[in-house]
């Protein structure tokens, strides 16, 4: 029984603790603090959040990464995946943890009650544009439109007027 349990213990260990997570968390810990945003580990299995990879939380000002996403085991796959499947806007290793920071970006300048509304606002420009520019995961609402669209830029990516001209106006105040 004890020998059993150490050998479940020993493969967990393994599973959580793979090299490419300690690095991928290292780096993530380090952009953050370079942002002076707080960043958690949590394990979301059955609750609305079980699909991230990780989460902001604008009322706390935390990033919280999802450490049972098997995104990641690999991060650079999986970016690689998720970018070629034309989801997310780029393949950068740090993609997610750059994805957040965005979020934390916007609702820290425009503070968290116009986030919100900028969140639940109807698109301002045709989604199947935003889609083939920036990507699918861009379509979902504002925010993450500005969130995708913010981590294209930092990659290098250069886009439309229109899509430059929409993203510029939702960072600004009404
Ligand atoms: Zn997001």
């Amino acid at each position: 029984m004890a020998k059993a349990s150490l050998i479940l213990v020993l493969a967990f260990a393994t599973t959580v603790f793979a090299d490419d997570r300690i690095d991928a968390l290292a780096r993530a810990k380090r952009l953050c603090k370079k942002e002076n945003i707080k960043i958690t580990t949590t394990i979301h299995i059955a609750d609305e959040h079980a699909g991230c990879d990780a989460v902001y939380w604008p009322s706390t000002d935390t990033i919280e990464v999802n450490l049972i996403s098997s995104y990641w085991e690999n991060p650079a796959r999986s970016q690689t995946d998720s970018y070629n499947r034309r989801i997310s806007s780029t393949s950068h290793v740090d993609h997610v943890i750059r994805h957040e920071i965005a979020h934390a970006k916007f609702y820290r300048h425009v503070g968290v009650t116009r986030g919100l509304e900028v969140k639940h606002m109807q698109f301002g420009i045709d989604t199947t544009l935003i889609s083939n520019e920036v990507g699918f995961y861009a379509t979902r609402d504002n925010l993450e439109f500005v969130a995708e669209t913010w981590c294209g830029i930092m990659d290098g990516k250069k886009y439309s007027d229109k899509i430059m001209g929409y993203y510029n106006a939702l960072w600004e105040q009404p």
